[in-house]
């Protein structure tokens, strides 16, 4: 287990278990987080909601995928943050603050805690208020043709 991992979850040997959390940003700031822990070994899938406070849709999503995904079904782990800038939730606005401060803080928190600990990222966004948006998904080209790969077929299908 990734060590973040077993530092979240406070354990090392057991398996199959579900824990909430709050990754600590800031007063008003600290990111709500639940992870999954499956029975058997795989790669870690991070699913990012809330970079928009006021898209909710992915935010309500996340509930319904911790209330219905067994650890014990599951293969690797899956890191649901529930809403990933809450002043921007709480305030509903798209973005927080004109100077970025507290959102570059969220963002290294976010990178460094979740981003970076995972092998597969889906950062989940929709419409905001009225928006009325058709269903897309993309990927991004990176450096390293593997990971374009991945992320381009897993979009694709
Ligand atoms: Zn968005």
């Amino acid at each position: 287990m990734r060590p973040i991992l077993a530092a979240l979850l406070l354990v090392t040997a057991l398996r199959a278990q579900v824990a909430s959390r709050h990754l600590k940003v800031a007063p008003g700031a600290d990111i709500p987080i639940t992870i999954i822990q499956g029975r058997r070994p795989g790669p870690t899938l991070a699913l990012v909601a809330g970079i928009h406070g006021y898209e909710y849709t992915p935010i309500l999503a996340l509930q319904r995928v911790r209330a219905n995904l067994s650890p014990e079904a599951l293969s690797g782990t899956v890191i649901l943050v529930h809403v990933a800038n809450l002043p921007s939730f709480l305030k509903r606005t798209i973005y927080y603050g004109p100077d970025g401060a507290l959102s570059e803080r969220i963002a290294h928190v976010l990178t460094a805690e979740v981003i970076e600990k995972a092998d597969y990222l889906i950062d989940l966004h929709c419409g905001d208020g009225n928006e009325s948006l058709r269903p897309y998904s993309y990927w991004m080209r990176t450096g390293w043709p593997s990971a374009s790969r991945t992320s381009s077929s897993t979009t694709s299908s």
